[in-house]
């Protein structure tokens, strides 16, 4: 089974003084993608080149998009030939923020089974949490039960909206700390290594 990684706000300005991007998120991409390559043969990994201050590829706006007209052409081509997970992936910064998750190690972020899009008005398929909750485990375990959360996603998230659009496409979108005290290069790593060994086993059985 295939499974693609996007990252749409990791294109970020080198001499940003201001955040300007999901800092970490193309560091744990690629962590996630060279690992997961090493076990699995069909894996697609979609970093932006866009700044998320011109256009967020993220948000529904975007979808007219160059980027997200391969991101839709790859599902949909992966999808014909049978199930597909998408992982999405973002970081937040730890300063700079009131929010109550900001002290986490990371978070999930899902829309839930019979999740209802208030965009559309109608309720659709989604990835269930407990069909994903081995996920969690794996995070808790890597990363300490009291520092992982699972959080619901609403349909601002269009990658995570496109993945409840395609029957045989299930996603997540995963959020990791920005700040190397919280969360050192070598948790994340271990991490990542341990959720591609975990997707791998799940979705792409040896043939
Ligand atoms: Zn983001």
């Amino acid at each position: 089974m295939p499974v693609i990684i996007t990252a749409p706000h990791s294109a970020c300005r080198k001499t940003a003084l201001r955040r300007d991007c999901d800092r970490r998120a193309a560091q744990a991409a690629r962590l996630l993608y060279d690992a997961l390559t090493r076990v699995c043969d069909d894996v697609t990994l979609f970093l932006s080149d866009t700044h998320r201050d011109t256009l967020d590829l993220n948000r529904a706006e975007s979808r007219d998009t160059e980027w997200w007209r391969r991101l839709r052409e790859v599902i949909v081509e992966k999808a014909s030939n049978g199930p597909v997970f998408v992982c999405d992936m973002h970081s937040f910064p730890s300063a700079d923020t009131t929010s109550e998750l900001r002290h986490l190690k990371a978070y999930f972020l899902i829309l839930e089974r019979d999740f209802h899009s208030f965009r559309t008005g109608g309720t659709k398929y989604a990835v269930s949490w407990s069909d994903w909750s081995f996920g969690l485990r794996v995070a808790q375990d890597v990363l300490g039960a009291e520092n992982v959360r699972v959080v619901r996603g609403s349909d601002v998230n269009a990658i995570l909206m496109e993945t409840v659009g395609h029957r045989n496409v299930d996603g997540i979108l995963l959020e990791v700390n920005e700040d190397v005290t919280i969360l050192s290069d070598k948790e994340l790593g271990e991490f990542m290594y341990r959720l591609a060994d975990l997707l791998a086993a799940t979705y792409c059985p040896v043939s």
